[in-house]
């Protein structure tokens, strides 16, 4: 029998829905339980892929090719295991699909309505995943408590509190308290106005997890308890953090994971496992080295755009005992009188994905200065694609090589639209999307980094390396070291004499968890490390976190 765990949010957006519903999920499954997450998304659109980072940030894709929330990928690492497709729900394809069925005529004769036949949807598909043998399925509620589009899910919740066991459900409600300093105090008001409008919605949450920047008196937790009328053990405190790394200790000491347990009437359980969470949080806390990487992107204001690629740097740090110290560096004002100056003091080159025209002189500004220095470079998806591009114009000859998605006109498109995407017109769901196989050759710098020859990897693109070119390429000296094996696209490009030179089709930072940090960051950050301790004294160090 599964047991569901819902959170939801109150008071404001931005809490760490996702952070804390991931923790709880990481302590349960230190306990052995088999546990998985799942978000509920209340906007229209079918899934994130089409929205742009300054809607939603980084859209996150799983195995399985699903566009989604980026709050899967810190179910990811945090967890460890893949999610899917399931694990990902909008009300856009809540809509679709009752609608679909709608034309279909599996409701002939009826209305069609919110209340039954949209909250029949979403519990139909928050149980989905229940037929999968998970222990505790964790239902994380975007949005906040009191959106008028949250409504048909917060009802829905509501629905299967009755029609579920009583302690097979429960519901975690995550507020502010925030603290004003001119009163000097700490209040509650917010907590028990959202905990109002909920039950108003008839649901009323079993524990309150309260965000605040000043630790939470006994007093203050009774207080909430009896206003909000929940037990004085059910108010948790989740004070800010460090790093989201830490939260699960954080959310262990306050004992949110047995509290839950003991509502779900859960009564055997192991201690929990946390050794290799807290071998990790040992050495991303007492780094012996450090290296700053250059991070050149577009979004580069935006904490949330490249999110994965953040995190991956975080877990491969760890494992180097390095602090990595990421400058973010926006393409757009690259030119080639302040290349060198921007650069210079850098360990490492990150170019990072993207769509479009903006920023993308800067981007093969970057990797030049990256190939002709023998600064350690990685870029990724669009980042390898510049990556040809420079190549093309500098080492092969190809002066106005170009991309199709940038210069339809090209005489040398060296990236080029799929065969496959020639003839699609619409844009949701219909780039090369997920997991395909990639076959690298020994003796390479990736078989190095990989240690074998076959990967899969995660795809989101719709362009590749034109293979019309590959012989000069690889006579002019950038190499191809891994390939599909079935379509013979160029997954993986690098530069042999190179310190460390690789671009990638795919994006291996969301395979990266804590505890399997991806080995291309890994290799990466030792480089750098490497670049790191072989430069001059005088070399110009950039100041950490600074945008240029
Ligand atoms: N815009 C490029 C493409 O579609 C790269 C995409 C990406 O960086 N994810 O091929």
């Amino acid at each position: 029998m599964t047991k569901y765990i819902f959170v939801t949010g109150g008071v404001t957006s931005s809490l760490g829905k996702g952070i804390v519903s991931a923790s709880l999920a990481k302590l349960l499954q230190a306990r052995g339980f088999k546990v998985t997450i799942q978000k509920f998304d209340p906007y229209i659109n079918v899934d994130p892929g089409t929205l742009n980072p300054y809607e939603h940030g980084e859209c996150y894709v799983t195995e399985d090719g699903a566009e989604t929330d980026l709050d899967l990928g810190h179910y990811e690492r945090f967890l460890n295991i893949f999610t899917s497709q399931s694990n990902n729900v909008t009300t856009g394809r809540i809509y679709q699909s009752v609608i679909n069925k709608e034309r279909e005529g599996a409701y002939l004769g009826k209305t069609v309505q919110v209340v039954p036949h949209i909250t029949d949807e979403i519990k139909r598909r928050m149980q989905l995943l229940g037929q999968e043998g998970y222990d505790i399925i964790i239902t994380e509620i975007g949005g906040t408590v009191g959106d008028i589009e949250s409504l048909p899910f917060i009802e829905a919740v509501r629905q299967l509190q009755w029609e579920l066991p009583e302690d097979d459900c429960l519901v975690v409600h995550l507020t502010l308290v925030p603290y004003l300093k001119a009163a000097k105090e700490l209040k509650t008001k917010p907590t028990q106005h959202s905990v109002k409008m909920m039950s108003e919605n008839g649901v009323h949450p079993d524990i309150i997890v309260c965000r605040t920047e000043q630790p939470l008196s006994s007093e203050l937790k009774r207080k909430i308890a009896l206003f909000c009328n929940v037990q004085p053990d059910s108010v948790i405190e989740a004070a800010d953090a460090s790093s989201i790394y830490e939260v699960p200790l954080l959310m262990q000491q306050e004992q949110l994971d047995i509290i839950c347990l003991k509502k779900l009437n859960i009564t055997w359980y192991p201690e929990p496992d946390l050794t290799i969470w807290k071998g990790f949080l040992s050495k991303l806390q007492n780094p012996k080295s450090s290296v700053t990487i250059g991070l050149i992107g577009k979004y580069i204001e935006l904490q949330d755009a490249y999110k994965s690629i953040l995190e991956a740097f975080i877990h491969a740090g760890a494992i180097n005992e390095c602090k990595v110290e990421v400058v973010d560096v926006h393409s757009e004002f690259i030119t080639p009188e302040n290349v060198s100056e921007k650069l210079d003091g850098l360990d490492g080159l990150l170019v990072a994905p993207g769509f479009g025209m903006r920023g993308i002189d800067g981007k093969i500004l970057a990797v030049k200065y990256a190939r002709e220095n023998g600064l350690p470079f990685f870029g990724i998806c669009l980042g390898m694609q510049m990556s040809v591009i420079e190549f093309a114009r500098n080492k092969v000859g190809l002066s106005n090589a170009h991309s199709t998605e940038m210069d339809p006109n090209t005489p040398d498109p060296v990236i080029d639209l799929m065969e496959g995407q020639k003839t699609i017109t619409n844009k949701g769901g219909t780039m090369r999307l997920g997991a395909y196989p990639c076959k690298i050759e020994k003796g390479t710098l990736a078989y190095e980094i990989y240690g074998t020859e076959d990967i899969s990897e995660r795809h989101r693109h719709r362009w590749e390396f034109n293979n019309k070119y590959l012989d000069a390429f690889q006579k002019a000296g950038l190499k191809a070291s891994g390939v599909n094996p079935q379509t013979n696209l160029v997954e993986i490009v690098e530069i042999p004499g190179h310190p460390f030179f690789i671009g990638v089709q795919y994006h291996p930072e969301l395979k990266s968890t804590v505890e399997n940090p991806h080995p291309i960051f890994v290799h990466f950050i030792k480089a750098a490390k490497a670049h790191h301790t072989s430069k001059p004294e005088s070399a110009n160090p950039v100041k950490g976190s600074e945008k240029i």
